[in-house]
């Protein structure tokens, strides 16, 4: 309503397309596990930033966004912090013996992806679920091996998870929620055939695809892969 309106102004949050949710000013006014909230403030991030404040919600409500945001402003706890609250709680409903992912991040090297597992353990510390890192200069056969184990979240670039996909057969048709970091770098570097591979490997899941700019061909692609998705990006208008 109004406040949001009032809310996205004051913070430059600017919103195009499929109706979100109103900006979170605090991490807790989202339903997260308390561990997660926890760790969120053991981690020193006292409040959210403009650009969590308006994913974390529109996320966790199911929606997929194309967003843009500075370097800096807290992109990586904006999807992973939805991302580890869906692999904590689908943990909690079905702790049988599943053993495929529900979540798959890329990112255009194995540096970033490095990154990201990183804020993936520090924000996820206690949480009951697994993570795979699938780069390149590590053996295949253990990247393999602990997904085969069971793993709730992959993080990997492209490449090696094509290679992965192709020459074992790793499931990917649980997955709900896909996230792509820095997606304008990704395909810079050729890897526009890998990333619709992959996604053809997914069932519909939620899209959160981040990007320095915006451009028409990444938006084309963000709607190619989910419908509705919304534009969010922070600072400058989208255009
Ligand atoms: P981006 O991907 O947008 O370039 P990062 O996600 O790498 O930025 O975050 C940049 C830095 O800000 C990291 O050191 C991260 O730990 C920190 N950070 C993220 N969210 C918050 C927050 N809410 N409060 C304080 N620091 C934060
Ligand atoms: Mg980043």
């Amino acid at each position: 309503g109004d406040q949001a309106e009032l809310l996205r102004k004051k913070l430059e949050i600017h919103v195009k397309g499929d109706v979100i949710p109103a900006p979170i000013v605090a991490f807790s006014s989202c339903a997260l596990p308390q561990k997660l909230l926890q760790n969120i403030e053991t981690a020193g991030y006292g409040m959210p930033t403009p650009v969590q404040m308006q994913v974390i919600p529109a996320a966790l409500d199911g929606k997929s966004l194309l967003v843009s945001a500075d370097t800096g402003s807290g992109k990586t706890a904006s999807f992973l912090i939805p991302i580890i609250s869906h692999c904590a709680n689908f943990r909690r409903s079905n702790f049988s013996n599943h053993k495929k992912p529900i979540a798959v991040v890329l990112t255009p090297t194995r540096e970033l992806c490095i990154q990201v597992e990183d804020n993936a353990k520090l924000l996820g510390k206690g949480l009951p679920f697994k993570t795979a890192l699938v780069v390149g200069g590590d053996p295949m056969a253990r990247q393999l091996y602990r997904i085969q184990q069971g793993v709730e979240l992959i993080i990997g670039t492209p490449g090696r998870l094509i290679d992965l996909l192709t020459k074992h057969d790793v499931e990917l048709n649980d997955v709900k929620i896909f996230g792509l970091d820095e997606v304008d770098c990704i395909l810079q570097r050729g890897f526009r055939d890998q990333v619709m591979q992959i996604f053809r490997a997914l069932s519909q899941p939620q899209v959160l695809m981040y990007s320095a700019t915006i451009s028409q061909d990444i938006e084309k692609i963000a709607s190619f892969m989910a419908k509705d998705v919304t534009v969010v990006s922070i600072g400058k208008p989208n255009r």
